[in-house]
């Protein structure tokens, strides 16, 4: 039987450090990081999302702004709202929810966004500062997931890891992340030929595919350690991972659940990022 993971116990740790260190920011400093949630159109999913962040953010003691833009907002509207945030003083960190409607250019928007306001790390000077290790923040799931494998004391090291997905936000930067703490990493995708096979080869798994019930028994290794990302709707609207955790658990020897694994790690990483860039700005961090 696998040790289940608990995201929602070791987020609720990170974010109590994160509240702590707001106040100690706001006492010491006179500092409270603000951040900025940009939302445009009406995703049931995406309005769910920015209002736990908000959430998040109250409960920690940052500031936090929504902008809810209504779904005909045009590029340019969204590029100068932008760059009102860029300059604004009080906001440190700016997350545009996405997905964005169609006819928005995700790409330019994360693009217009200053790096040192990006908290999501989805800028190109932000992801080249992850692969080459110089970074102030990294992407919220995947550091999310290193904290889940640091909590837990599993080491990294020398361990055959492999990662299925290689999404921007998660595959890639989650593969940088293993591999900066040594890992061996092998990044699959849908052109990966005999993937169960490759899975077995991991001492931790890590799945990012977004397809329940994908990773099943016969693609874990007895004691491997699994992590899943997936986010997704079973047959009943219930909502599961891509691991098949029911036949999986008893092979593993640690497993991350849907939901409660790593879904909370990514707001507590995001509160954290929001603080690194207010003490960027503030010159209390280089
Ligand atoms: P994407 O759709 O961008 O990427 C999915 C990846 O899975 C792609 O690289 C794709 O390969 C790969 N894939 C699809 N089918 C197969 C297959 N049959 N065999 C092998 N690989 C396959 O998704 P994201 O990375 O954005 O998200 C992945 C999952 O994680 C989703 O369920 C999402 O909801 C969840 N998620 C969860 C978060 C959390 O906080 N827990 C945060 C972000 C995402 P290819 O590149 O070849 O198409």
């Amino acid at each position: 039987m696998a040790k289940l993971i608990d995201g929602k116990a070791i987020a609720a740790t990170v974010r109590a450090e994160v509240a702590q260190e707001v106040a100690e920011l706001q006492e010491r400093d006179g500092v409270t990081p603000g951040l900025a949630v940009v939302i445009v159109g009406n995703d049931p999913a995406s309005r769910t999302y920015v209002n736990n962040k908000k959430k998040a953010c109250a409960e920690a003691g940052i500031y936090s702004e929504e902008y809810a833009l209504p779904a005909e907002t045009t590029q340019q509207e969204l590029l100068d709202l932008i760059q009102v945030l860029n300059k604004k003083q009080d906001i440190d960190g700016i997350l545009v929810q996405l997905p964005l409607p169609k006819g928005l250019d995700e790409k330019a928007v994360i693009e217009a966004i200053d790096p040192g306001k990006d908290v999501d790390a989805f800028h190109e000077s932000n992801v080249g500062r992850i692969m080459i290790g110089n970074f102030h923040f990294l992407p919220c799931t995947p550091a999310g997931v290193m904290e889940l494998l640091r909590s837990e004391g599993i080491e990294v090291a020398g361990k055959n890891c492999v990662v299925v997905g290689r999404s921007n936000i998660v595959g890639k930067p989650m593969a940088m992340l293993l591999l900066h703490q040594n890992g061996t990493v092998t990044v699959c995708h849908s052109k990966t030929a005999d993937l169960p096979s490759v899975c077995r080869g991991a001492d931790i798994l890590v799945s990012a595919v977004g397809k329940a019930k994908f990773i099943t028994a016969d693609m874990v290794k007895p004691g491997a350690v699994v992590i899943d990302v997936g986010m997704n709707r079973d047959e009943n609207g219930k909502l599961c991972g891509d691991v098949d955790f029911t036949a999986v658990e008893p092979i593993a020897s640690y497993i991350t659940p849907v939901p409660g694994g790593v879904g909370p790690m990514t707001i507590a990483m995001l509160l954290k990022n929001t603080v690194t860039a207010a003490k960027l700005h503030c010159g209390l961090a280089q």
